[in-house]
């Protein structure tokens, strides 16, 4: 009998993937980048491809060189002298650490909050663990035109009510992906006083770290008093560095969280994988010389405003994201003709699946369906967005805005 409820429904993904859409649609779908990580990056993953013990197994925590270069750049933003050994833990992309964290601490109907919308992998990942995942909005103010991810807000009643003694796990995401929301000290200290008053585990994904805009400051919830020792953060190689495919991750925290978390990633993947693993290693340790961030961050800065400008062009609504590489665009007003030719795979889904379907295939420009981000209960908040990724060079983004104009 299969487990029951969206855990094993295709994802969104592959419903979106290039081999579904047409050749010449430009592939705003998925976030990843159309061009390579750095040079330095390539080089040193080609020479670890050249060296005996870069081809085999790792230490199940990860190359030492890696942890040593993670120790290196993370030690000032924690404050702390933290420990190879056992503070830091590589896995194989961000995911495979989450998931290995649910592992390692989800009891049968254990509960975890999550943020709606949430990236979708929780969800599984949750539910494969035997974890129940529990929903508190994100509350986006539509009514006027000019609605910064920071519009999108907590009610702090509401995630208290969704507390219950089976609350085992928050899940903070910030730089947030879909919505780029860049979660306010304020917010994460809420977070964190209920989290200490109902003695809860956080789990805060910050992939995203790296890009945040207009000035916002990346908050660290594991930096906010008392927070260290109940807190999990989560990092990507991926996305520091534009590298998602070498599905190089890694997870920082207290002894009491790395351990048990280590058991489980050994048990699942052994190990990530070895030469990439040197390629990380060379990026961090290099980044902050080269101050890669800053021009990243400039790099990143321009793309967001071509779509920017064309959403203001077109006069549709959208979300300006402080952080990520993802906007929403509000698509309630795009339509279609009656008799569309949707296939079996969108039909059925929310509004949002329809449209983006047709956006793809009629104006060449894919993008993904923001009511996955969702539980099934409020897939009609979800399905008013699409979400559209920038991480794509700059020809190509003009590329996609001028076809995306037709849509006025
Ligand atoms: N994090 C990426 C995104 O949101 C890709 C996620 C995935 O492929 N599972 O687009």
């Amino acid at each position: 009998r299969l487990k029951e409820g969206r855990a094993l429904a295709q994802d969104v993904w592959s419903i979106f993937n290039a081999a579904n859409l047409p050749a010449d649609c430009i592939n705003l779908g998925q976030g990843y980048m159309n061009f390579a990580p750095p040079e330095w990056i390539k080089d040193a993953a080609n020479d670890a491809l050249n060296t005996v013990a870069a081809s085999h197994y790792s230490h199940p925590k990860g190359r030492p060189r890696l942890r040593q270069a993670l120790k290196k750049y993370y030690d000032p933003k924690f404050g702390r002298d933290l420990d190879i050994e056992q503070e830091i833990l590589v896995t194989s992309g961000a995911n495979e650490g989450q998931y290995s964290v649910f592992v390692a601490f989800l009891e049968e109907g254990d509960e975890v909050i999550m943020f709606e919308p949430f990236f979708d992998q929780y969800l599984p990942s949750v539910t494969f663990n035997g974890g129940k995942p529990v929903y508190v909005p994100l509350h986006p103010d539509v009514s006027h035109g000019k609605i910064t991810s920071n519009d999108w807000v907590i009610d702090f009643d509401e995630l208290r009510r969704a507390i219950s003694p089976r609350t085992k796990m928050i899940i903070v995401n910030t730089p947030h992906n879909p919505v780029g929301k860049v979660f306010t000290r304020a917010e994460l200290e809420g977070i964190a006083a209920l989290a200490e008053e109902f003695n809860l585990l956080v789990m805060s994904d910050e992939v995203y770290e790296s890009l945040t805009f207009d000035d916002k400051e990346h908050v660290r919830i594991a930096n906010l008093p008392g927070m260290w020792d109940r807190t999990v953060t989560v990092g990507s190689a991926g996305k520091m560095f534009n590298a998602t495919g070498y599905r190089v991750g890694w997870l920082i925290g207290p002894a009491s969280i790395i351990q048990p978390t280590l058991a489980a990633t050994t048990r699942i993947v052994f190990c990530s994988n070895s030469p990439l693993q040197e390629a990380a290693a060379a990026g961090l340790e290099q980044v902050v010389d080269r101050k890669f961030f800053e021009q990243q961050r400039k790099e990143y800065n321009e793309r967001r405003q071509i779509l920017i400008d064309c959403f203001d062009d077109i006069g549709l609504k959208y979300t300006r994201p402080e952080g990520s590489y993802f906007i929403l665009l509000d698509i309630s007003e795009v339509t279609w003709p009656e008799n569309y030719p949707f296939p079996e795979s969108v039909k059925g889904r929310g509004r949002d699946f329809l449209a983006c379907w047709y956006i793809a295939l009629e104006f060449g420009v894919s993008s993904i369906p923001v009511s996955e981000f969702y539980c099934e209960e409020h897939v009609n908040i979800g399905e008013r967005f699409a979400r559209f990724a920038f991480c794509k060079d700059v020809a190509t983004l003009k590329q996609a805005a001028e076809r995306l104009r037709e849509l006025k």
